[in-house]
């Protein structure tokens, strides 16, 4: 028989969003479980240096994560690493967050903080080389591409900094934009275009990846989006930066989202389903970073220790929320 775990709240994601969260549910004296796939972190882990969160002028991501985590931790957040699988609000109220483990969580309240998973090109070679050449990840991979030519896909943020990141090991990297203007912030696009080993192509997008006969990556076919021609870039790497798609995929019954499919939520961070926050990168907002994660979860978490408070005072909590809190 499965067992089922109970809580106050059930945390999805251990990036800086569920780490905050169990944090503040931990100063809040509340049960918390953050449940995660892999090792706590999120995107702090494929962040070479993190620049730009208060306090620290810079850090190593895997550094500021094992500090998110040790801080929770000192809060008595509990963790478990677990898949889940649908996490789902039942008839009485309560939500069920199923594992591929087969352990069921149940707790009156939910905070998704699940993020992204990386957008794929959709190309032919992409995922046949997947491992081979084609990488998604700066920090993980890079390593293997020592003194190799790098070509970087993407124009925002993620791709700008990979592309500058990547230039200590590679001999050259090109990153390939399909417009004349990149997304990246100004400062990111500055030290890019100042490394004398990056390269940017613009007006090109990738049509086919090509490997060798070990099925090694040695190739990749552009075309030009203006004059619809096709041409050889060389290259033995391809890291793929184009955008995140919200990891949203496991909430059962609808949920109100943009048309990217970040969720919507109030000013509590509370979703269109009572109980359920959201809180950094999975949530619909101007901006996903650091410290926009760890703002979103310290409200989610205060509000639902407020909501607890309001449902367990037998006062009924309000259909509306987003006004100014609950009355305990
Ligand atoms: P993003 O900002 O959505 O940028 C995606 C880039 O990929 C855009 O330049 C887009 O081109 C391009 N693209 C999309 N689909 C494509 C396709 N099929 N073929 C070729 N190019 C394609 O995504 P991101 O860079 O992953 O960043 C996500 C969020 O995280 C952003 O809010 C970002 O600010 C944040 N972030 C911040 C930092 C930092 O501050 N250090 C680092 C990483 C990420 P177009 O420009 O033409 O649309």
């Amino acid at each position: 028989m499965p067992e089922t775990r109970e809580y106050d709240v059930i945390i999805v994601g251990a990036g800086p969003a569920g780490l905050t969260a169990a944090l503040y549910a931990g100063r809040s004296m509340l049960r918390a479980i953050v449940l995660e796939r892999g090792i706590p972190g999120g995107e702090l882990l494929n962040t070479e240096i993190v620049e730009d969160y208060p306090g620290f002028e810079h850090i190593k991501g895997w550094e500021l994560a094992q500090k998110f985590d040790n801080h929770a931790k000192k809060f008595g957040a509990e963790f478990a690493q677990e898949t889940v699988v649908t996490l789902e609000k039942q008839d009485d109220g309560y939500f069920i967050a199923t594992c591929d483990s087969g352990v069921t969580f149940r707790a009156p309240t939910a905070i998704i903080t699940s993020g992204g998973t990386p957008i794929k090109l959709g190309v032919p070679g992409e995922l046949e080389y997947a491992g081979k050449g084609v990488s998604y990840c700066a920090i993980c991979d890079g390593h293997f591409f020592r003194d190799q030519v790098i070509a970087v896909i993407g124009g925002g943020d993620a791709a700008v900094e990979e592309a500058d990141f990547l230039t200590r090991y590679a001999s050259k990297v090109i990153l390939v934009h399909r417009r004349d203007e990149l997304r990246a912030s100004k400062i990111l696009q500055k030290r890019l275009k100042e490394n004398p080993k990056a390269e940017i192509i613009w007006n090109k997008v990738v049509e086919q990846i090509d490997a060798d006969a070990q099925g090694l990556v040695n190739n990749i076919v552009l075309r030009d989006v203006i004059t619809h021609q096709t041409s050889n870039l060389e290259a033995q790497g391809v890291f793929i930066f184009v955008g995140f798609r919200p990891n949203t995929g496991i909430i059962s019954g609808h949920v109100d989202h943009d048309e990217m499919g970040y969720l919507k939520t109030d000013m509590n961070m509370e979703t269109s389903i009572r109980g359920l926050f959201a809180a950094g990168d999975v949530r619909a907002q101007l901006t996903r970073q650091v410290t926009t994660a760890a703002g979103d979860a310290t409200t989610a978490a205060i509000a639902v220790e407020k909501y607890l408070t309001s449902m367990r005072s037998g006062a009924q909590v309000p259909e509306i929320i987003g006004t100014g809190g609950y009355s305990a």
